[in-house]
């Protein structure tokens, strides 16, 4: 009799030490299911709100986008994209383009520094835009000049709630984002103050996501072509040796022609 209390006892105890951790492991999974709908309701929006998606189509139509096993349920692979550094620009987009395809009608744009990060040297950023709008410039005949004044491409580092609809998230999530050409706010590339910019492989390389913003500010849309530079998602390669992806190359040649 005493030895079953005992048994009882010690089998107890793992059992109460674990519960904690057990509780612990469900409330994460309640954050993340909250945190699968924010993702989904920000970057794969419902277009046609007369169509009912279940939580599960919207879940397939993600893991189709980013080529993962298509299962319909939150796993691993599924939650350690939505949980990377990306652009905020949805990724609704099945062309290389904006719908409409707005281009610029001119060859040669311009751009302004509006403001500075402070993480960064100014000359280190001027240097990183630069061979940004270089990566274009180099496949098309587009040519930017830089300015102090009103230009076509307005650049600035801003946090949280900036002045459009689009209020940056503090450091990860978003890292920045741009507008297709027009008018006004049309071309201009934001980036998010809170990320650690470098020109480096440390933290966020401002190069790295200026040129993929530029981008958009030219024309493109997303790719879900895996590398190329209009994925959605950030990754790391070395600037110094960078070149751009074939995807993107045929992408920005589709509405601007080749460099002459
Ligand atoms: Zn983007
Ligand atoms: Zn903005």
């Amino acid at each position: 009799m005493r030895l079953v209390v005992l048994l009882c006892f010690t089998m107890l105890l793992p059992c109460n030490s674990a519960f904690p951790l057990f509780h612990k492991h469900l409330m994460a999974k309640l954050k993340d299911l909250k945190f699968i709908e924010n993702y989904l309701n920000r970057f794969f929006p419902v277009s046609d709100k007369t169509i009912k998606e279940t939580i599960e189509e919207r879940i397939k139509k993600m893991q189709a986008y980013f080529h993962l096993t298509v299962t319909g349920t939150i796993d691993t692979e599924t939650v350690e994209v939505m949980e990377q550094p990306r652009c905020g620009i949805p990724d609704v987009l099945e062309y290389s383009t904006f719908p409409e395809r707005p281009k610029w009608d001119k060859n040669t744009l311009t751009y302004r520094i509006k403001n500075y990060t402070r993480d960064m040297s100014q000359q280190k950023v001027d240097a990183a835009i630069a061979k940004a709008f270089k990566v274009w410039s180099d496949e098309t005949p587009l040519k930017f000049t830089k300015t102090s004044s009103e230009a076509d491409i307005e650049i600035w580092f801003a946090s949280g709630a900036h002045g459009d609809s689009y209020p940056f998230d503090g450091r990860g999530g978003t890292l920045a984002h741009a507008f297709a050409p027009g008018s006004d706010i049309g071309g201009d590339a934001h980036f998010d103050e809170d990320e650690v910019w470098s020109e480096g492989r440390r933290e966020v390389n401002l190069f790295l996501v200026a040129a993929h913003e530029f981008g958009h500010s030219l024309g493109l849309g997303h790719s879900n072509v895996r590398g190329a530079l209009m994925y959605p998602t950030y990754s790391y390669t070395d600037p110094n040796t960078f070149q751009l992806p074939e995807d993107d190359r045929r992408g920005i040649q589709s509405l601007y022609g080749k460099r002459n």
